[in-house]
């Protein structure tokens, strides 16, 4: 797919199979039913819960979705949002404010559904969705899209830097900051006719080895609404750098003692983030790399610059006469740029003694190059499995760390399984990507927002941060329930 959006260019109509079509049952052309001065908000998904976020925020003329994106579950095909397909004719515009796939895998849909207006996000952010939009056609084939409507939405994306203030539709402008979760995630603050409007996207005030936490928007006016994300609005995230200096002392341990370190991480973020990390401490010991992880850090490595990624990261690159972060003569990506047939590499290396570090995807354990590398070596006591991310319900990930050993790991990849007795000692390491219910009230009290909407977080956490907000003005939504704003009575 080449890159340029002119006008002049021809492009035929995407031709989309029926069955590839979702049911469209009625048009909802919601917004007739406000009155001037009103502006609604509705929650299509992600709305007391975690996944398929897609926000519709609207007035009596325009209407603007922030982010539509699929709800993955282990062992069953994913959740879209719920009815938002109905509302396609309505939607002018899409706001994105990162990749992630509960966030971004829905837009394909729109566009396959005749949506033609503009999605806005981060170049990062475009870069990071292509990858995982192609790596879901193979997951899930062409439930939800095919691969013409994935190339529609290509064509359809205006990328914005952080901090330019950009006109998006009629009186309705955009700026990005940086929302420190992952590379080119966004905070978005909108300024809809002099309503202001902030959308937290997901989060992270933490200080990681990418980020120096999100950075906080300058707030010339305050903030009439806040849509903030709620994932940890329960308590405090413990700091990033008492996590990582756990890992490090763990990992060392077992590679002195001549042992192996399995680390199954998320291809996008975390990998990077643990990576980042081991290059700092680990220089005697190989670190093997496999997945799509790979391919993520090819991504990141175009974006090392001050607009992207904190200065701490690109000065220790500069003092160490290095311009990648994952080009280390210990780092051996598992690819077939590297070997001629990665799988018997992958092979080789479990019959090896040596003590090494393998970080490979699956970070949940779902069947992927883990799989191979933990019946090669999950088996031996003295080695270590190490989770550094989030274990959902139903997950391998989530029944090993609940106490699980006998398991079952794909065999092959025609998806005959063999059943394992896991040995290594389990770990886990608490490296949120989302931030602590502290970082969310610093933005609701430096942005002075008038109104409050909690998304992206289970009702137990929602709720917490709805107590330390105040719950006058903190809405806690449910799916597809208009809560109104009155923009006039707001801004006085
Ligand atoms: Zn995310």
């Amino acid at each position: 797919m080449s890159r340029h959006r002119s006008k002049s260019r021809q492009r035929s109509k995407t031709v989309v199979k029926a069955a590839n079509r979702p049911q469209v049952e009625h048009l909802e052309f919601t917004r007739n039913r406000l009155n001037d001065g009103q502006l609604e908000f509705i929650a299509y998904g992600s709305a007391r819960e975690v996944g398929r976020s897609a926000f519709i925020v609207q007035d009596r003329d325009r209407t603007l979705l922030l982010e539509a994106g699929l709800k993955l579950r282990p062992d069953d095909v994913s959740l879209p949002p719920e009815g938002l397909i109905n509302h396609t004719p309505e939607i002018d515009s899409i706001i994105l404010s990162h990749a992630h796939v509960d966030h971004s895998a829905y837009i394909p849909t729109l566009y396959q559904n005749d949506f033609e207006g503009k999605t806005y996000m981060t170049e990062p952010t475009l870069d990071v969705s292509l990858m995982l939009w192609k790596d879901h056609l193979k997951i899930e084939g062409e439930r939800y899209w095919t691969e013409d409507a994935l190339e529609e939405a290509y064509y359809h994306t205006e990328t914005l830097k952080y901090k330019k203030r950009t006109r998006i539709m009629d009186d309705i402008t955009l700026e990005f900051y940086n929302a420190g979760h992952i590379l080119g995630s966004a905070i978005s603050v909108i300024d809809w006719d002099g309503y202001r409007i902030l959308y937290t996207g997901d989060i992270n005030d933490n200080v990681t080895p990418l980020f120096n936490g999100y950075h906080m928007p300058e707030f010339e006016e305050p903030i009439d609404l806040i849509i903030s994300e709620g994932t940890n609005g329960c308590g405090e995230v413990p700091k990033r750098t008492q996590a990582n200096r756990q890992y490090i002392f763990e990992a060392l341990d077992t590679l002195n003692r001549g042992h192996k370190v399995l680390a199954p991480t998320f291809a996008v973020g975390r990998s990077q983030e643990l990576l980042i990390l081991l290059t700092e401490h680990i220089k005697d010991y190989p670190i093997f790399v496999d997945g799509m992880i790979n391919k993520m850090n090819a991504i990141t490595e175009r974006y090392l610059t001050p607009d992207w990624v904190d200065t701490a990261l690109l000065d220790r690159l500069r003092k160490e006469g290095r311009s990648s972060p994952f080009d280390y003569e210990n780092i051996f990506p598992i690819t077939s740029d590297n070997y001629d047939r990665p799988h018997d590499f992958r092979r080789h290396l479990g019959s090896s003694n040596e003590p090494a570090i393998i970080v490979s995807t699956s970070g949940m354990l779902m069947p992927s190059p883990m799989h191979l590398h933990l019946r090669n070596h999950g088996t031996d006591p003295n080695n270590i499995l190490t989770f550094v991310g989030y274990q959902a319900e139903g997950t391998l990930g989530r029944e090993i760390l609940e106490g699980k050993r006998k398991v079952e790991l794909s065999a092959d990849f025609r998806g005959n399984t063999v059943t394992v007795d896991i040995k290594a000692k389990i770990m886990s390491f608490r490296f949120s990507g989302h931030s602590s219910a502290d970082g969310i009230q610093r933005l609701v009290t430096e942005s002075g927002a008038k109104n409050s909407v909690i998304i992206h977080s289970d009702v137990q956490n929602a709720e917490a941060i709805q107590g330390f907000i105040g719950p006058e003005n903190t809405y806690v939504p449910e799916l597809r329930t208009p809560i109104t704003f009155e923009k006039s009575k707001d801004q006085e």
